[in-house]
């Protein structure tokens, strides 16, 4: 069964996105609503009240002027003029009992309200209340304001362009709504979709990568967004597990190799003895010879553990300080011999004193393979000349230069990798182990070690170290 179809619709991020998008779109487009809603509602009131109270104030002058009686006459002929259904008038006496009014046969179920009658006696100059009847389509606006000290004018107003208002808005709003929710859902999805199709392509890579083909890649896009960085952080943490594996498999495969080659012969010698082996002498020799190949296999493996724990730092290495110039002079002076045996001959060009700070111990096995090599690698009559100087006062550079075998320009690419020996050099002894530790120590002190050399001519190894090395945590 595919991830996609494991994965149910309602967990996935395109479908949380878009329920996100499409709620936020949808609670802000409501807002906006409301706010327009209140906005025009507000408005409309505030228009059907102005022209009440431009009533009140046309009927107050027309008191003034003209009388109660024309004030009753002039209520009944713009109610007429406005429409019976629209507008009504009531004339009241303080105790609030009507003795005029418009034809209010429309509005006979609205009473009289006591406690606005109230507020205008206590001073207020008009009161307003919104009142809705049954049987009624329309909410009605009522003002009470006082004409004069003794009459009390009641005029009312259906809300008709507010009702008219509202039912056009509550079209307008679900017909929109809709819409709008249908398009910012599907929006939303087409960009949730966008967003994480990066992603679902890192997510492939990565099954078939686990199905076996690590030479796979993530597709990157020039878009340069986060998820182009995520595909190219993940291509080049595939980069990095590739090499790691053809490495570790490289490493494997020496191993296994290295290691058949003495368990073999440890067996071949068991062998023969067993099957000819008659006297003592026969045995011993088999156990002599026994011991010699584990520790061959032994010096392997420690050699191993060594450069791991140097490259990875388990080990802390000892931070004293070493007159260098001595330790590189003993190193030649137990190597002279050797030299000596094979007729190559070994100098030694060291100042007096050149301190530096680092691990006495494995400087000085850094030192043995490199003068080892260069002895081992120099045939007879050749030489090995061993120098110190120092670099600006930062660095100690010791120089180790033979005029052995040399090494061709592919080979010094790789003489440093583990188990790495030229074939050349294959009839040395050797496990191939050397150089890799020599570098690991090196490195472990901040410093590096570089190889030049032309076949047939020799090689020169230098080996640069810090004179006071940076502690690593
Ligand atoms: P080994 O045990 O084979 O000497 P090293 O790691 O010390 O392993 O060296 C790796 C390979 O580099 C050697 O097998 C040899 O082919 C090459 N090499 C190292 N030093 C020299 C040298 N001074 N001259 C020529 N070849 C060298």
């Amino acid at each position: 069964m595919s991830l996609r179809k494991r994965i149910n619709l309602r967990y996935t991020l395109a479908f949380r996105l878009t329920l996100w998008y499409a709620g936020v779109f949808t609670v802000s487009s409501c807002v906006a609503f409301l706010l327009f809603y209140i906005l025009i509602t507000s408005f409309i009131r505030e228009r059907t009240d102005q022209e009440l109270l431009s009533q009140v104030n046309r009927f107050s002058t027309l008191l003034v002027t003209e009388g109660v009686e024309a004030v009753k006459n002039d209520a009944v002929i713009e109610a007429q003029a406005a429409g019976i259904k629209k507008v009504f008038f009531r004339l009241l006496s303080l105790n609030g009992q009507v003795f005029s009014s418009s034809n209010i046969s429309y509005w006979k179920d609205i009473e009289i309200n006591e406690m606005a009658i109230k507020e205008l006696l206590q001073g207020s100059s008009h009161v307003f209340e919104t009142i809705t009847i049954s049987d009624h389509k329309d909410e009605v606006r009522i003002l009470y304001a006082l004409l004069s000290p003794s009459i009390i004018l009641q005029v009312g107003q259906a809300m008709e362009s507010y009702s008219r208002f509202l039912d056009a808005f509550k079209g307008i709003f679900i017909t929109t709504m809709t819409f709008l929710i249908i398009l910012a859902a599907g929006v939303g999805w087409f960009m949730a979709r966008r967003a994480v199709s990066g992603v679902e392509a890192i997510t492939q890579t990565a099954q078939s990568i686990s199905g076996g083909t690590l030479g796979k890649r993530v597709p990157v896009k020039t878009r340069g967004d986060e998820i182009d960085q995520l595909a190219m952080t993940f291509n080049q943490m595939l980069d990095r597990i590739q090499t790691l594996v053809i490495e570790i498999k490289e490493i494997s495969d020496n191993i296994a190799h290295d290691l058949k080659s003495p368990i073999t012969r440890i067996r071949g010698i068991a062998e023969v003895t067993l099957t000819n082996g008659k006297s003592m002498g026969e045995y011993e020799s088999m156990a002599a010879s026994t011991i010699e190949e584990c520790d061959r296999l032994l010096d392997m493996i420690n050699t191993m553990l060594m450069i791991s724990k140097t490259e990875s730092g388990v080990d802390k290495l000892s931070r004293e300080e070493i007159d260098l110039a001595g330790l590189v002079r003993e190193a030649c002076e137990l190597f002279e011999p050797i030299a000596e045996d094979k007729r190559v001959d070994l100098s030694c060009d060291v100042p007096n004193k050149s301190y530096l700070v680092g691990d006495n111990r494995m400087i000085q096995r850094m030192l043995s393979n490199l003068l080892d090599n260069a002895i081992k690698y120099t045939p007879v009559g050749g030489t090995v000349s061993v120098s110190l100087s120092e670099n600006d006062e930062r660095d100690a550079v010791i120089t180790i230069e033979d005029t052995g075998i040399g090494i061709s320009p592919s080979d010094l690419t790789r003489i440093f990798d583990r188990f790495y020996r030229c074939d050349q050099s294959r009839s040395k002894p050797g496990i191939g182990l050397g150089l890799s530790l020599a570098r690991a120590i090196a490195r472990a002190h901040g410093g590096e070690i570089t190889a030049t050399s032309t076949p047939n001519q020799g090689s020169t190894f230098t080996a640069t170290l810090p004179k006071s090395f940076p502690s690593r945590s």
